[in-house]
């Protein structure tokens, strides 16, 4: 059996890698030093998986941004617009960099390629663009210096890690009309071809083709490439293992189509998809010769493994197949986990007793490791005793106080279809809510943030730091919220907000004040080039202690006499951006946290608050791979927010806010999300996004963002009066707002202020016009 990994987090343990590549984009470092930043990661990575024991150790899985951005530029698949920066004694680093991230120097303006998520994780890959005369060729040696580096580091064969030709295709965008991407097939293969033959030449065994396309819904077109590629790739390269990796979902419908693919191994992701085994097990794939690369270690959550649970899957599989067709791996690449447990010195984020529940990247090589050893070697007393903590560390989890509030249970358990209601249907609230209020047709309002100036970060880390004490802390923060409020009032906005001036983040900021979550130090995960994520740890039933944010919103209220948007974050969100606990569905966990978000509305509301948003910018995100799924999801995400905002009297006015205008295949469920109103993000295509809603006759209110707030530009009046005026002709006048389209935190002070001058300026003419 050989113990193998997918591939392992480049960040570096403490995020060398980010702080050396923004060091070098502000030309505060040399390539040379930028590239020898790079070099030491992968070596102490390599080194680091094979002291752990893992026998195969992935190469290539590292990348100085993106692993989607470095098979484009393996391919030559380089858009036409930095054609300027790819000649053949151009620096290749710059091209990259500049098709990553755009390029504005030498007289050139280059906009950066495309990104989206990365499946479900929250990881960002750069779209690949494809046009219909798409030529590749290979122009980048990366994989093959890599292979080398790691094999002189190793003094074993590494295995080399590629996105598979298929995946590379589907993930990406044809840039013209007319021609499907598939068929650029025929003119792909064969610069493949010359990798893996390169790769053989240099004594490659086994290959890694990652097709995590295979965890989607395929077209038959889409089914019969995968058939045709690996067919002909088998052909040319008989010799060589290839070990085809799908991973974050069943194969599902795939599942015929991979077992018939002609690879030496399959990799199964047997923690999102535990029945897979069984279900290969009883096909004639046993009498085949493929092997099963067993994805037991979970590659996407940070909880330690059930060592025992996972012996017995092993032993079924290797029962069937035998001991030399069986790998053990984890589920996926450890990209999408932290690096190591051991970073975390302070013991008051994660403390002992949480932390022997734990395994980031680190520790999972030893899982696997391990595990293969106690199947190996049953009677190794060493092994054994690992066996044995393993137990009792989940045992201890099983029963702790820590995780376990009978009370929550109890609460959760007793939620009915009731308790997501609210009083009275919309148009009555409507007419209740409209009478309080007593606001202008087109109200202004904002998002919620306002600019998080430096003063702003340095009363906040000076604070945590100890060297400034709560009372200075929240001195701070109450002058400038009294100044944010006075200045709303002055431009003339209806609707005003605090600004969370207290908050870093809209997740930890409610995490740190709710019981069952928990925070690591360097619990870093990348997110997008040296963009890192510090996600929260949800590890037992969710609790609210006291009240969350009706300090501030009550304060920010007694100021003025116009009111004051209460502001949190929903649900869906707070889960989608943290790591969960696996021992209660995700559903649990999710309406755990509506219920301690329902009392703060409720508890908002008394303090004289007489609108609430709930922020819900990841509702989206969550919606699982296949659509077969969604439903289901839909369904008690819905539920979860519903049950948030039913705190709230007919009275109150109930906001949400959406990130991401792509609603038309969720527009059913952003209705049933019944809030009152619904502020959205359009500044990829204001028209498109209404249609949707227009189409779907939706009955609630709507802030269709008037501006991007991604940009500094300032808009002008005439334009987002443009805009108001073409939302009035889908949409009914009197459900409209007026907003920018998200919030205003990563924005400066000077074009804020123009901007929302301006629209405040815009709504008065709108109102006129109508
Ligand atoms: N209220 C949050 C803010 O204004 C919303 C952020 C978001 O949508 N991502 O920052
Ligand atoms: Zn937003």
């Amino acid at each position: 059996m050989i113990a193998h990994n997918l591939g392992y987090p480049r960040i570096g343990s403490h995020r060398e890698l980010k702080r050396a590549s923004e060091q070098f984009w502000a030309q505060k470092i040399t390539r040379q030093q930028l590239e020898e930043t790079g070099r030491r990661i992968r070596q102490d990575n390599w080194l680091t998986q094979q002291q752990a024991g893992i026998t195969l150790v992935p190469c290539n899985d590292f990348s100085f941004y993106d692993q989607v951005l470095d098979m484009s530029l393996t391919v030559g698949a380089i858009p036409e617009r930095f054609r300027p920066l790819a000649g053949p004694d151009d620096d290749r680093l710059t091209l990259y960099f500049a098709m990553a991230r755009g390029y504005q120097q030498n007289g050139l303006d280059l906009k950066a390629m495309e990104m989206t998520k990365w499946f479900d994780t929250n990881y960002h890959y750069i779209v690949p663009e494809f046009t219909a005369n798409q030529a590749f060729e290979l122009v980048s040696d990366k994989i093959f210096t890599e292979f080398d580096e790691a094999r002189q580091t190793l003094g074993v064969t590494p295995k080399p890690v590629l996105i598979g030709p298929v995946s590379y295709l589907l993930l990406g965008k044809e840039k013209e009309a007319d021609f499907d991407r598939l068929d650029l097939l025929d003119r792909l293969l064969p610069v493949y071809e010359q990798v893996l033959t390169r790769l053989q030449a240099q004594g490659a065994d086994w290959v890694q083709l990652d097709e995590p396309c295979l965890s989607l819904d395929l077209t038959d077109q889409q089914r019969e490439a995968f058939a045709t590629t690996y067919n002909r790739i088998r052909r040319q390269f008989p010799q060589l293992n290839l070990l085809l990796a799908s991973y974050f979902e069943c194969y599902g419908a795939n599942l015929n189509l991979a077992v018939q693919l002609p690879v030496h191994a399959l990799h199964l992701d047997l923690v999102r998809c535990p029945s897979q085994l069984d279900d290969i097990l009883q096909t004639d794939f046993v009498s085949t010769k493929t092997c099963l690369s067993l994805g037991v270690v979970d590659g996407r959550n940070i909880w330690i493994n059930d060592l025992e649970r996972s012996r017995t899957t092993i032993q079924r599989a290797v029962v069937a197949l035998g001991q030399e067709r069986v790998l053990i791996a984890p589920s996926c690449s450890l990209l999408h986990v932290p690096c190591d447990l051991n970073s975390e010195m302070r013991n008051e984020g994660l403390t002992p007793e949480i932390k022997q529940w734990l395994a980031f990247a680190r520790q999972k090589l030893d899982e696997v490791a391990t595990l293969v050893r106690l199947v190996n070697e049953p009677e190794n007393e060493q092994v054994g005793n690992v066996l044995a903590k393993n137990q009792d560390a989940l045992n201890a989890r099983r029963s702790s106080a820590l995780i376990n509030r009978p009370a929550v249970r109890a609460r959760l358990n007793a939620l009915t279809e009731q308790d997501a209601q609210r009083g009275a249907a919309f148009a009555e609230r409507q007419a209740l809510q409209h009478e309080r209020l007593q606001l202008p047709l087109f109200p202004t309002t904002t998002i919620g943030s306002f600019p998080q100036t430096d003063a702003v970060r340095t009363n906040r880390s000076t604070y945590k730091k100890g060297e400034r004490t709560l009372d200075q802390y929240e001195k701070f923060i109450r002058v400038e919220t009294e100044q944010a409020i006075r200045w709303q009032e002055e431009i003339g906005l209806d609707v005003l907000v605090h600004g969370e001036f207290e908050r870093n983040d809209m997740v930890e900021y409610f995490g740190e004040l709710l019981d069952g979550f928990a925070f690591s130090d360097n619990g870093w995960v990348q997110s997008y080039g040296s963009r890192c994520v510090k996600p929260p740890i949800i590890y037992g039933d969710v609790h609210r202690p006291a009240p969350m944010t009706v300090r501030w919103s009550a304060y920010a209220q007694s100021l003025t006499d116009k009111p004051v948007k209460g502001m949190l974050t929903g649900p869906v969100t707070i889960l989608q951006w943290s790591f969960v606990r696996d021992d209660q569905p995700r559903r649990d966990t999710c309406l755990q946290i509506a219920l301690a978000i329902h009392d703060e509305v409720v508890d908002l509301e008394k303090a004289g608050i007489q609108l609430i948003q709930i922020d819900e910018p990841a509702l989206r995100e969550g919606l699982p791979l296949r659509r077969e799924n969604w439903d289901a999801y839909l369904n008690w995400a819905v539920m979860a927010f519903r049950v948030a905002a039913s705190g709230a009297q007919d009275h109150t006015q109930i906001h949400t806010h959406m990130c991401y205008a792509e609603f038309n295949d969720i527009i059913h469920s952003i209705a049933d999300l019944d809030a009152d109103v619904i502020t959205i993000e359009t500044s990829r295509s204001q028209m498109e996004l209404l249609d949707a809603f227009a189409r779907f006759a939706y009955p609630n209110e709507i802030g269709p963002g008037v501006y991007d707030i991604h940009s500094p530009r300032v808009p002008t009046v005439d334009e987002m009066v443009e805009l108001l005026q073409q939302a009035t002709t889908v949409l009914p006048a009197r459900n409209l707002w007026v907003n920018p389209d998200c919030g205003l935190k990563t924005r400066r002070w000077p074009e804020t202020s123009l901007a929302l001058k301006n629209m405040v300026q815009a709504a008065q003419t709108v109102r006129e016009l109508v």
